[in-house]
């Protein structure tokens, strides 16, 4: 009999004979398997090795996966394990629509099944402000709260809002630790900010009073990197985030922020000539690695969105997360690199677009920088979780196997082992074969209704076209 696993193991050798799946378990360490690493042995009996508590967890969810397909008779198998990446994550965007720490638990569950390690967790943004910050209550009492949402099909003027406490977030860290995960906020600047300057006016050029939105898109209003006084702000509110967050890594954003406020801004102007900077991309390298330098002063590491590379100068010590035309941004790029490929990645685009197999073939390797992957699920048009679980699975789960196996099988055998394991996750229906590899012609289609009228971003749509 052979098994299915998922994410597929470094090394499965089959020996002769069955265990009953009540058989004496025991642990051992092996110091020479890498952290997350494991070996699984059943002849007779069944013995478990690790050198850490996460490869016991990921040993211990393998073989409920295989005692789940074979019931009392356990084929005897000795399985070394070992992860490709040490970075395996998937994100979750609780700003265009708010997920509630049941539903964000359920997602970790599920994840933590597939060996995911990070939870990165996309907390502000244009449409909303949902972390909880003492020292400025105003950011959610205005900030949490817009004035209906606009997107797609979804047209009203039902005031939506929703944010975490401190509470919350640290039972929902505590959560993500005891399924060995880690957890990376994000907190987006200096663009996708409209529901932060709107609650703090003066973060922004002119001043001016900002709306928290309501739709889709990419907005003009970003916080002035010109005002000293700013950054003392974003301080006291990291400050904040470092002391609810434990982990290594804070993302501070950085993608998609226009840059005519900082050209007509006195202010931004005056700084890029203190500073000696040539221009507003310029401008933005020095704005992160400002924020940078203090994240590491309270020993954070930092990530952020690939378009910070644009003006040349940003620092090499600043994780990049590149969603853009990775392989192209990468060769210009020191940094350490998290592929997040949107053309092959992002599960919120329909399954017309970005099929399972598209996923899963993807080759992540770019350089040696990469140190892992990222697939994320912005939620536009995601309103809750049953519409969440139906786009990300099994999308993840091919991302997953991508991210830790080595030894990837062919799409073909993913497939099927799919088709016989997916019962193991428990996300009931969500999961619809038929959907997964939709034909050519009702692709096309859809992808042409998607890019024609639903996206604003020029950019995805050349970058598709051309490829296309
Ligand atoms: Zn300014």
């Amino acid at each position: 009999m052979k098994l299915s696993i998922i994410p597929a193991p470094y090394q499965t050798e089959y020996l002769n004979g069955f265990t009953k799946a009540d058989a004496e378990t025991s642990f051992y360490e092996d110091a020479n398997l890498p952290r997350d690493g494991f070996v699984i042995h059943i002849d007779g009996d069944i013995k478990i090795g690790a050198s850490s508590q996460s490869g016991l967890f990921y040993a211990n969810n393998t073989l409920e996966m295989i005692k789940f397909q074979c019931g009392q008779n356990l084929p005897n198998v000795h399985i070394r394990d070992i992860p490709k990446y040490t970075y395996r994550s998937f994100m979750i965007d609780s700003c265009r629509h708010f997920f509630n720490i049941r539903d964000i638990k359920k997602m970790i569950d599920y994840c933590a099944k597939m060996r995911f390690n990070v939870f990165h967790w996309h907390l502000t943004d244009d449409q909303g402000w949902r972390i909880q910050i003492n020292s400025y209550p105003v950011l959610t009492d205005t900030g949490s709260v817009r004035k209906g949402s606009n997107f797609g099909e979804e047209q009203n003027d039902i005031p939506y809002g929703g944010f975490y406490t401190q509470e919350e977030i640290r039972d929902i860290v505590s959560y993500a630790h005891k399924n060995h995960m880690t957890v990376v906020p994000e907190i987006d600047m200096p663009g996708h900010t409209s529901a932060l300057l709107a609650s703090l006016p003066d973060l922004v050029c002119n001043k001016k009073q900002v709306e928290i939105k309501t739709e889709a898109g990419i907005f003009k209003d970003i916080i002035c990197a010109g005002n000293d006084d700013n950054y003392d702000t974003l301080y006291d509110i990291l400050d904040e985030v470092c002391s609810l967050f434990p982990d290594e890594y804070i993302h501070i954003g950085g993608d998609e922020a226009p840059k005519e406020q900082w050209k007509n801004c006195p202010c931004c102007q005056k700084k890029m000539k203190d500073e000696n900077l040539s221009n507003e991309e310029e401008l933005q390298g020095y704005f992160i690695n400002r924020i940078n330098s203090y994240l590491r002063s309270k020993a954070k590491k930092v990530i952020t969105w690939n378009e910070s590379l644009n003006g040349g100068n940003l620092c090499e010590n600043i994780t990049v997360q590149m969603w853009m035309d990775p392989k192209k941004r990468s060769k210009e790029s020191k940094n350490k690199i998290i592929n997040s490929d949107f053309f092959h990645m992002y599960a919120d685009y329909p399954y017309e677009m970005t099929p399972l197999k598209k996923v899963y073939e993807y080759n992540t390797d770019i350089n040696d920088n990469v140190i892992g992957t990222d697939i994320p699920i912005w939620t536009e048009y995601i309103p809750d979780l049953e519409k969440m679980e139906y786009m990300c699975f099994p999308r993840f789960i091919a991302a997953a196997q991508s991210a830790w196996s080595i030894n990837k099988p062919s799409y073909n055998v993913f497939r099927t082992e799919l088709s016989e394991i997916i019962p193991f996750f428990g996300f009931g229906n969500a999961a619809q074969k038929e959907k997964w590899d939709p034909v050519k012609i009702t692709r096309l289609r859809k992808v042409i209704v998607h890019f024609g009228s639903i996206s604003k971003n020029e950019r995805i749509r050349e970058f598709f076209l051309n490829k296309k």
